[in-house]
C-alpha cells in the first residue's frame, strides 16, 4: 500500500505545473495506436517512425509547461471536432427527414433549404436571398422511417 502510494506523490510531483492529458492527447494517442496497428499488416518503416514521430510528440504535449500554448493546440482541435459532429448531426437529421423533405442547397447563397417532398420540377424561390431557380424533385426511393 505504502509503495504505491509513494509512487504514486511520485508521480504526482512530477507531473505539478505540466499539462497533462486532454481531448487531443487521447486523440493522438488513439491514432498512434491506430498506426501500430496497422504496421502490423504494412511492416513499413514510414509507419514506424510516424507512430514514434505521433507518440513522442503525444508525450512531450503531456508533459509540457507551456500550458498556454497547449491549451489553445487542444482548443483549435476541440472546435474542428465540434464542427465535423454538427456537419454529421446535419446529415443525419437531413436523412431522418428525407422522406417527407427535399434537401436543396440555394445556387445563390449556398443556404440549404427544405423543401416539402413533392415529385416533379418546382420553381422556387430561396427565403434567405431572393433567389429563384427551378428544382426537380424525385419521389422518395430511401428507407421509410414512418409507417404511413
Ligand atoms: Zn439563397
Amino acid at each position: 500500500m505504502n509503495g504505491s502510494n509513494g509512487l504514486r506523490d511520485k508521480l504526482l510531483r512530477f507531473m505539478q505545473g505540466r499539462y497533462g492529458a486532454d481531448g487531443l492527447f487521447y486523440f493522438m494517442t488513439a491514432v498512434y495506436l491506430a498506426l501500430v496497428f496497422l504496421n502490423i499488416f504494412f511492416h513499413s518503416w514510414t509507419l514506424h517512425i510516424l507512430s514514434l514521430a505521433v507518440f513522442v510528440l503525444t508525450v512531450l504535449r503531456s508533459l509540457s509547461r507551456n500550458i498556454e500554448k497547449r491549451r489553445r493546440e487542444n482548443e483549435i482541435f476541440m472546435t474542428a471536432v465540434n464542427k465535423l459532429r454538427a456537419r454529421a448531426a446535419r446529415s443525419r437529421r437531413m436523412r431522418e427527414q428525407s422522406e417527407d423533405y427535399y434537401f436543396k442547397k440555394c445556387p445563390g447563397c449556398k443556404k440549404m433549404l427544405r423543401l416539402p417532398r413533392v415529385s416533379g420540377t418546382h420553381s422556387t424561390r430561396c427565403p434567405a436571398c431572393g433567389e429563384q431557380f427551378k428544382v426537380n424533385i424525385k419521389p422518395f426511393r430511401g428507407k421509410r422511417t414512418r409507417a404511413s
